[in-house]
Parts: C-alpha cells; structure tokens; sequence
C-alpha cells in the first residue's frame, strides 16, 4: 500500500469510528508505528485530522462550525453539514444535503467520500446509503429545497409520516434537486 493509500484509508476508518489508536492503525496496516507517525504527518500539517490523548480523529467535525458552505458560500453553522473528501484528500464543508448533493454532481469524479449526518440520531453516514427526505414541512434554515439525510428507511418514513414529503435515494435525490434548481447556481438561500 503507498502512503497515499494508507491515509485514505485512516480517513475511511475514521469517518466510521472517530478516533484510533496509532498502534490500532499500525496493527491494521501492518506497518510500524513510525511509519504510521509518517503518514499522519501531513494529515495534522493539513489540519485534516488532530491528535488526540489516544491517537488521532478527524478535525473537520470540531470545527464544523467556522467553515464556509464550499457551494453557496454561507457560513456553515447548522448542525447537519455534509463533508466530501476527494481522491487528494481535500476536505470540503457544505452546509446542508442540498449543498453536498449540487456539489458531489459537480466534481462527482474527484470524490472519494460523501458524509452526512443522520437527521434524528446526528450520526456520521455515507451520503451514498442514506435515505433523503425533500419537502418535508420542517425548516431548517438553510438552503431549499430542503434535503434531510436518514441513516435508516425507517426513520426516513417515520419522519415523512409526521411532516410529510418525499424520500429518494443518493442518485434521486441529486437528480431532483438538481432538476428543481433548473440549472440555477445556488442554493436560493442568501448569500
Ligand atoms: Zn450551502
Ligand atoms: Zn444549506
């Protein structure tokens, strides 16, 4: 595995477990801990992910909150953002699903990873198996037409019993916003 490799891979496992000990990650890829110290280097120097007591975690979830949406430019303060991390291992803040959605159409290439965060449970998902919610008679305050993510179907249609709309998969879900904005840039939220 090349270096690249490994961190691509400490970047998929943290996304899934938040944190891991350095001797975890050496045991996992059968490399020493020195090399492991190597590869995380430019990780911290890119302050992709920080180090921790125990080992390292991602450092995009903490600081969430001070990044500007990569799409609309809105600073991103809700709490359900979306993060895509590309092949080169850039990490870019969208505000809201409608962002992430609009943005992975746009460089869907370069993407190595889609994460949002599950409505009801606020837990790390891939965008790629959510469920989505549009229309659904809740604001969010963010960018319309609104897209809510749900880690389960269930919850999705619990959630669209009470407030209504409709759930679409990753690829519908794109589709129809897309369609809805009309090839309008934006999110139709102020800038
Ligand atoms: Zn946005
Ligand atoms: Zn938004």
């Amino acid at each position: 595995m090349l270096p690249i490799e490994r961190r691509e891979q400490m970047l998929t496992w943290l996304e899934k477990e938040g944190t891991l000990s350095i001797t975890e990650i050496s045991n996992r890829l059968h490399v020493s801990e020195m090399t492991v110290y190597r590869d995380i280097k430019p990780l911290i120097e890119e302050k992709k992910i920080i180090k921790t007591s125990g080992g390292i975690c991602l450092a995009q979830v903490t600081n969430v909150s001070s990044t500007a949406c990569t799409y609309c430019f809105k600073e991103s303060n809700n709490r359900h953002p979306v993060q895509i991390i590309t092949h080169d291992l850039r990490v870019e803040q969208l505000c809201c699903p409608h962002c992430g959605l609009l943005r992975y159409r746009d460089i869907e290439k370069d993407v190595s990873q889609i994460i949002c965060r599950d409505f009801l449970q606020n837990t790390t998902i891939s965008s790629k198996m959510a469920y989505f919610l549009m229309d659904a008679d809740f604001n969010l305050h963010c960018c319309q037409p609104q897209v809510l993510a749900f880690d389960s179907l269930k919850h999705a249609e619990q959630f669209q019993k009470g407030f209504g709309g409709i759930v679409l998969r990753f690829n519908e879900a794109i589709e129809e916003i897309h369609k809805r904005m009309n090839g309008q840039m934006g999110c139709g939220c102020k800038r």
